[in-house]
C-alpha cells in the first residue's frame, strides 16, 4: 500500500507566474474545508466557497453567470438538463391546489411532466392555444401560479407574442417563464420582453455540438437562487464536464448562431420554390404567420424549420435518400439534422390531437447546422430528386 494517494497530493498549487488559458475542469465531488470555523462561515454564506458538488460546484457556477450575462438576467443556475430546468421551476414554486397555464404544443416530454406528473401533487394543469390571448387571459385569471410557454414552438415555429402574454400574466398574478430554447441569446432577450424566468435545454444550441445533457434558468436571483437548493435535495445537479463543454461552446455561440440562423434561411428559401414540397414553416418567410413578430424581436429567424412532404412514405425516402443530413432526433448541433414529429417528438400523442397541433405524417423537422450551405441544399436537392411531385 506504499502508492496509494494521499489527499494532499491533489491540492497541489499551480507553479507561480503562469495561469492556464482555458478553463479549469474541477471534477472533484468535494472540497476540503480549513477548519470548523470555516465550515461555519461557509454555511454561514459569510466566506464563499464550495463545500459539496450536488450543492454547487465552480463549473456550475461559472457557467450559471455566463449564461445570465448572455441573457441579460441578475442569476443564473445551472441544472441536469432541460426537463431538471422545468422540473426544478414547478418543484420549487408549486404546492397543492395550485394551478399552470401552459401553451399546448410545448416540447413533448414539458406536457408529459405537466399533464402526467404534476396531478399527484395536487397541481392542476391547462393547456392552451397560446396564440389565442383570450383564451390565455381566461385561464390565467382562474389564478393561475404560473404561465408557462416556448419562444418558438417546435416544429411549425410559432412565436409566442411574449409582451402580450407577460402581461395578461402579471395581471393575474402569475410567474411568467419562457422556454427559449429554440432562441438562443444574443438573438432573443425574453427577460426584456417581460419572462420572469427564462429556461434553455443546454443540450441543444448553447452547447452546440451534441456531447452534453443540461438545462439553465435565467432570471432575478430572488427567483433563481432557492432553484439550486431545489435541485440540490432532488439531485438534479449538472455534470461538471458537460458545463465545461457547455462554456467551450460558448465561446462560438455568436458565429454558430450567425452562421445556422443564415443557413437556415437559405434552405427554407430552397424548399420553399422545390415543386416535391408543399410547405415551409420558417419565420424568415414572409408568408410565415409570424414572420413580422420575429423580425421586430429577434435578429434573425433561427435555426429551426419544418416542411411538409405528401406523407410519411415520402418522409422515409427521403430519410434513406439523404447522405450528409443524418435523421437524429434532437436539435441545435453544428451538424444539420432532421427528424419526424409523428414519430419522436409527437409520438405519445394520438393522431387527432397530432393534427390539431398541426403536424402531419409528411411533416419533417430540420434543425439547420453551421455547414456550408450549398453543401446542406445539394443533399436535400438530391434526396428530394427522387420523391414524387406533390
Ligand atoms: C430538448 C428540449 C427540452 C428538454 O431538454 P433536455 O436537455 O433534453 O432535458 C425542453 N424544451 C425544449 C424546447 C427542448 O427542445
Amino acid at each position: 500500500m506504499q502508492n496509494r494517494p494521499h489527499a494532499s497530493d491533489a491540492a497541489v498549487p499551480m507553479p507561480v507566474g503562469t495561469a492556464p488559458l482555458a478553463s479549469n475542469l474541477t471534477l472533484s465531488s468535494v472540497f476540503r474545508i480549513r477548519d470548523l470555523d470555516h465550515v461555519d462561515a461557509l454555511y454561514a454564506g459569510i466566506e464563499p466557497g464550495f463545500i459539496y458538488a450536488r450543492d454547487g460546484h465552480p463549473n456550475a457556477d461559472r457557467l450559471g453567470r455566463q449564461l445570465a450575462d448572455l441573457e441579460g438576467a441578475s442569476a443564473g443556475v445551472v441544472l441536469a438538463s432541460g426537463m431538471a430546468a422545468l422540473a426544478a421551476i414547478l418543484l420549487d414554486r408549486l404546492g397543492p391546489g395550485d394551478r399552470v397555464v401552459a401553451s399546448r404544443d410545448l416540447y413533448g416530454k414539458t406536457i408529459t411532466l405537466l399533464t402526467e406528473r404534476l396531478g399527484r401533487f395536487g397541481i392542476q394543469v391547462e393547456l392552451v392555444d397560446t396564440q389565442d390571448l383570450a383564451a390565455v387571459e381566461a385561464a390565467v385569471r382562474a389564478k393561475a401560479k404560473l404561465l408557462l410557454v416556448e419562444s418558438l414552438s417546435n416544429p411549425l415555429v410559432r412565436a409566442a407574442p411574449l409582451e402580450q402574454l407577460a402581461t395578461l400574466a402579471h395581471a393575474a398574478g402569475a410567474l411568467f417563464v419562457v422556454d427559449a430554447t429554440f432562441s438562443p441569446p444574443p438573438a432573443l432577450r425574453a427577460l426584456s420582453l417581460g419572462a420572469d424566468l427564462v429556461v434553455h435545454s443546454l443540450t441543444k444550441i448553447l452547447s452546440g455540438h451534441g456531447d452534453v445533457t443540461l438545462g439553465a434558468v435565467l432570471g432575478a436571483a430572488e427567483l433563481v437562487e432557492p432553484l439550486r437548493a431545489t435541485a440540490s435535495v432532488y439531485g438534479q445537479h449538472a455534470a461538471a464536464f458537460d458545463c465545461w463543454l457547455t462554456e467551450r461552446g460558448l465561446a462560438t455561440l455568436d458565429l454558430r448562431v450567425e452562421r445556422s440562423f443564415a443557413n437556415a434561411l437559405t434552405l427554407a428559401r430552397f424548399l420553399r420554390q422545390h415543386p416535391r414540397v408543399r410547405m415551409v414553416h420558417y419565420p424568415g418567410l414572409e408568408e410565415h404567420p409570424d414572420h413580422d413578430w420575429v423580425r421586430r424581436h429577434m435578429t434573425g429567424f433561427g435555426f429551426m424549420l419544418a416542411f411538409e412532404l405528401g406523407g410519411r412514405s415520402e418522409v422515409n425516402t427521403l430519410f434513406q435518400r439523404l447522405r450528409d443530413v443524418p435523421f437524429c432526433p434532437s436539435l441545435g448541433d453544428v451538424h444539420t439534422t432532421v427528424s419526424h414529429p409523428a414519430t419522436t417528438s409527437h409520438r405519445a400523442l394520438a393522431e387527432e390531437r397530432r393534427h390539431s397541433l398541426g403536424i402531419r405524417d409528411g411533416t419533417v423537422r430540420v434543425s439547420v447546422g453551421i455547414e456550408a450551405p450549398q453543401q446542406i441544399v445539394d443533399d436535400f436537392a438530391q434526396a428530394l430528386e427522387g420523391l414524387p411531385v406533390a
